[in-house]
């Protein structure tokens, strides 16, 4: 999601293009204001990814999202309904214009009827908000839509997707919402999505930290390449190092990375700290170095291709690196 004032469009384009680059797939941008529904048709137009609006209660921002192009709207028809029943001719509207949906359910604004009944936000409480929510939809004949029912807590969050996908086949929308800093939030939505992806739940996903959004999109991402759900890129194979080691694996491991990232193509390239263990790994990856006795061992598809002085490890491993991907033409 984008973190830009909306109504600064080149500011919020800006912020798009960067997300694009990092590998965002789709973008949100938060809709709360009449001048920030006049920006919409502009940014809808110009990113190179689908936009969709967030809205909370206004129709008139719905409908203007819909017409000025957006990919989808994330809107409650719960909450459009306690103003102004315009539900159906939401519906119509996105029908007429192929426009999907999100129904947005989260803790912190759960419906104060389901409050009472549960006590507080329980698994149970989430899915039958949502399950309400997107009756308002069907009984209009209105499908295209997704649904999420985020949580800050990994446990509850997990079993109120589980309880919707058991309840019925709408696409889900993952997340962990106000899941923190970005190291506590990166593990919270790790745990959470790989248990939910591994087993079939989820459509797309949202990692939701108090950190910019490229750092979102980038955690993401390698959750979606470890459950082998999106083509790996870059791998990065070190070893934790151990009273074995030869050499400073953590600084080896982060040049190797930091002189890497910027290339994007299927490459694992294993940083190992010792001739134990070392030239194992660092055989069964693409390129590897195995380091020991102030010298680095690299290997090239399993084998030795040279035999390097420990400051020259860096060096050679981004050149080599640089090399297989012009030979694989992925550069
Ligand atoms: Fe220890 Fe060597 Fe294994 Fe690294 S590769 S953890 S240094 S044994």
């Amino acid at each position: 999601m984008t973190t830009t004032k909306t109504t600064d469009i080149g500011a919020t384009l800006q912020q798009i293009a960067e997300l694009t680059a990092a590998g965002c797939d789709i973008v949100r941008v938060a809709c709360p204001s009449a001048d920030d529904a006049e920006a919409l048709p502009i940014i809808a137009k110009k990113s190179t990814i689908p936009v969709i609006a967030d809205i909370h209660f206004q129709p008139k921002y719905v409908f203007a999202a819909i017409e000025g192009g957006c990919a989808a709207v994330r809107v409650n028809p719960g909450n459009i309904r306690k103003f102004d029943d315009q539900v159906k001719d939401i519906t119509k509207a996105a029908r007429d214009q192929g426009v999907s949906l999100r129904i947005g359910v989260n803790a912190g604004s759960l419906d104060p009827r389901l409050l009472q009944k549960y006590g507080k936000a329980t698994p149970e409480a989430l899915a039958e908000s949502a399950m309400w929510e997107a009756s308002l939809f069907e009984e209009h004949d209105f499908h295209d839509f997704k649904i999420s029912v985020k949580h800050h807590d990994p446990i509850t969050m997990i079993r109120a997707y589980e309880i919707l996908a058991d309840s019925g086949d709408w696409p889900l929308h993952l997340g962990v919402t106000e899941a923190g800093p970005q190291f506590q939030g990166t593990i919270k939505s790790a745990t959470a999505f790989g248990a939910l992806l591994r087993q079939g739940i989820g459509d797309t996903i949202r990692v939701s930290l108090s950190a910019p959004p490229v750092e979102e999109v980038k955690v993401g991402i390698e959750i979606l390449q470890s459950l082998g759900l999106r083509e790996r890129t870059l791998e990065i194979v070190s070893c934790p190092s151990c009273g074995r080691a030869q050499v400073d694996v953590y600084t080896l491991a982060e040049q190797v990375s930091e002189g890497l990232k910027d290339l994007k193509v299927p490459l694992r390239v294993a940083v190992m700290g010792c001739v134990v263990n070392g030239p194992g790994e660092a055989r069964e990856a693409d390129l590897g170095v195995a380091s020991g006795n102030g010298k680095g061992q690299i290997f090239i598809k399993g084998k030795t291709v040279a035999t390097v002085s420990e400051d020259q490890i860096v060096e050679t491993l981004i050149e080599h690196a640089n090399r297989l991907a012009e030979e694989m033409g992925l550069e």
